[in-house]
């Protein structure tokens, strides 16, 4: 606000006078109201004083100024009042003035209409709401009216003019000086109000920035927590997997001393056995006894060779170079020739096993795998089977389910105790753990038949009750694209 005019900038005067308005609607109604309830009520007066004058004051009253004050407050319920009420009030005071003016120069020497004036610069000035410019300007211009009605027109006595306007200048100038605060004090307490809905606005917006920031803070924070918790988290499994890993390691590192200690003695056996009866053959006594060292000889030979090719299969299996050879062939063919091949079996034979198998297929069924690793992990089952069952049977075959080809082997033999069932398939695990040793085998069999499932895309498992027998189930995927990304998964 300029203080020295009091006047705001342009588009907030418009907006104070606006707020003015509003905040003296009411007032300005309820003044015109009572003015005009005063100015008829005063009308009494005349019947008590102005005798001559009595018709044209009481003309005056209700046919001019109170049909204006009325009409004044008709006007302020329409909409346009607001763009010209303070030059409607003006006038309204000019002739309020004017109307008592015009009883004062016709009656000088009563004072009482001297005093009606008086009211009127006083409501003029505060009651009505009439701003400071034109209060002071209406007063001014209704002594100037007063004066030359009193002096050029109705020539009063100057004596009694002068004294009027001792009152009526003095009534001015407090009436000025009224409005003048009143209208300042309005302008402050607006100036004051926009001010607080500034700083209001201002805080607001502060507060707003600030909700936004610990929104953003804390979701950052949660975001953060989150993280935090899955790094723990994936530490933890780490530090699980790393443990694990080390366990592993230590174990895999006990077994390899002790499978290398059990395959030099494992190793030793059979080339005892060879040298040693190698060195008897001329010193045999007849060819039985001769026949029977070669026979020892030969089955040691071949036990030799069998463990030398097992080593040999772990090897390629640790260095990472075993090659799958995938052909298409009748699976049929091949569980007769591993039935052919157990019917003549020692152990079959010896123990009077009753030894069958049972096709999936009646008809020849083709499938595509590595024909010599399938046989070979197929054989090798049988052949435990066989060696673990002193009495009963062993049934082997196969079924087609879905998308899998599945083997079983069911022997009635001496079955396996469920804390061995877990390790049966671990590398180098036989050697150490197997309390039923009943040949010389090195126990790499089971671990390398897992081993070749694995790479084939298929597992192996077993159902088994120490006394209860064993049933070793196996499978392979048909799919031939399985078992290839196996193997491109491998290499
Ligand atoms: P091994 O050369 O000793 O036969 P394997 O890896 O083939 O080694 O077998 C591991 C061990 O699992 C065997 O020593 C034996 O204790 C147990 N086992 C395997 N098959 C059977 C079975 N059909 N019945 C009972 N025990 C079995």
């Amino acid at each position: 606000m300029n203080s020295f005019k009091y006047k705001f900038s342009s588009e907030i005067e418009d907006e104070f006078l606006d707020n003015y308005f509003t905040k003296s609607l009411n007032t300005t109604r309820v003044a015109f109201l009572i003015l005009a309830a005063m100015y008829s009520l005063f009308g009494y007066l005349d019947v008590l004083t102005a005798e001559t004058f009595l018709k044209q004051f009481l003309q005056i009253r209700f046919l001019i100024v109170v049909p204006l004050l009325l009409f004044v407050f008709a006007i302020s319920f329409t909409k346009a009042f607001n763009k010209f009420w303070q030059e409607l009030l003006f006038f309204a005071y000019i002739v309020a003035a004017t109307g008592v003016i015009v009883m004062i120069v016709q009656l000088p020497s009563d004072s009482l209409y001297s005093s009606g004036f008086m009211l009127i610069f006083f409501s003029g000035s505060t009651f009505i709401k009439l701003r400071y410019l034109y209060s002071s300007l209406a007063g001014w211009i209704s002594i100037i009216i007063y004066n030359f009605l009193a002096i050029s027109i109705f020539k009063n006595d100057i004596d009694i003019v002068l004294t009027n306007n001792f009152f009526f200048i003095g009534a001015n100038f407090i009436g000025m000086f009224a409005s003048f605060h009143m209208e300042i004090s309005d302008r402050k307490n607006f100036d004051l109000l926009r001010q607080l809905e500034y700083k209001n606005s201002e805080i607001r917006d502060i507060n707003l920035s600030l909700e936004a920031k610990v929104k953003d803070r804390t979701d950052s924070l949660m975001v953060k927590n989150i993280e935090l918790n899955n790094e723990i988290l994936q530490r933890n499994i780490i530090e699980k997997k790393l443990e694990k890993a080390k366990e592993r390691a230590e174990q895999a590192d006990k077994l390899k001393s002790t499978f290398l200690a059990n395959m030099s003695h494992e190793i030793r056996t059979p080339m005892n056995g060879i040298i040693g009866f190698a060195n008897l053959l001329t010193e045999a006594e007849d060819e039985d006894e001769l026949n029977e060292f070669i026979n020892i000889i030969v089955n040691s030979g071949e036990h030799l060779l069998n463990l030398i090719n097992e080593i040999m299969d772990i090897s390629k299996i640790e260095a990472g170079i075993l090659k799958l050879e995938i052909q298409t062939f009748n699976i049929n063919e091949l569980t007769k020739e591993v039935n052919d091949m157990f019917e003549m079996n020692n152990d079959v034979i010896e123990k009077n096993l009753e030894f069958s198998y049972n096709n999936g297929k009646d008809h020849d069924f083709f499938i595509s795998s590595d024909r010599m690793r399938l046989k070979q992990v197929l054989v090798n089952v049988v052949n435990n089977a066989c060696k673990y069952t002193e009495r009963g049977s062993v049934k082997f075959g196969y079924r087609i389910s879905d998308d899998i080809i599945e083997f079983y082997v069911k022997d009635t033999g001496i079955g396996i105790p469920e804390e061995e069932q877990n390790f049966i398939f671990e590398r180098f695990m036989q050697v150490t753990l197997s309390s039923n040793s009943v040949d010389e085998r090195a126990g790499l069999g089971l671990a390398i038949c897992k081993t070749y499932l694995k790479i084939m895309g298929g597992d192996i498992r077993v159902k088994s009750g120490l006394g209860n027998g064993s049933e070793f189930i196996f499978h392979i995927p048909l799919d031939i694209d399985d078992q290839q990304k196996q193997i491109d998964d491998n290499e």
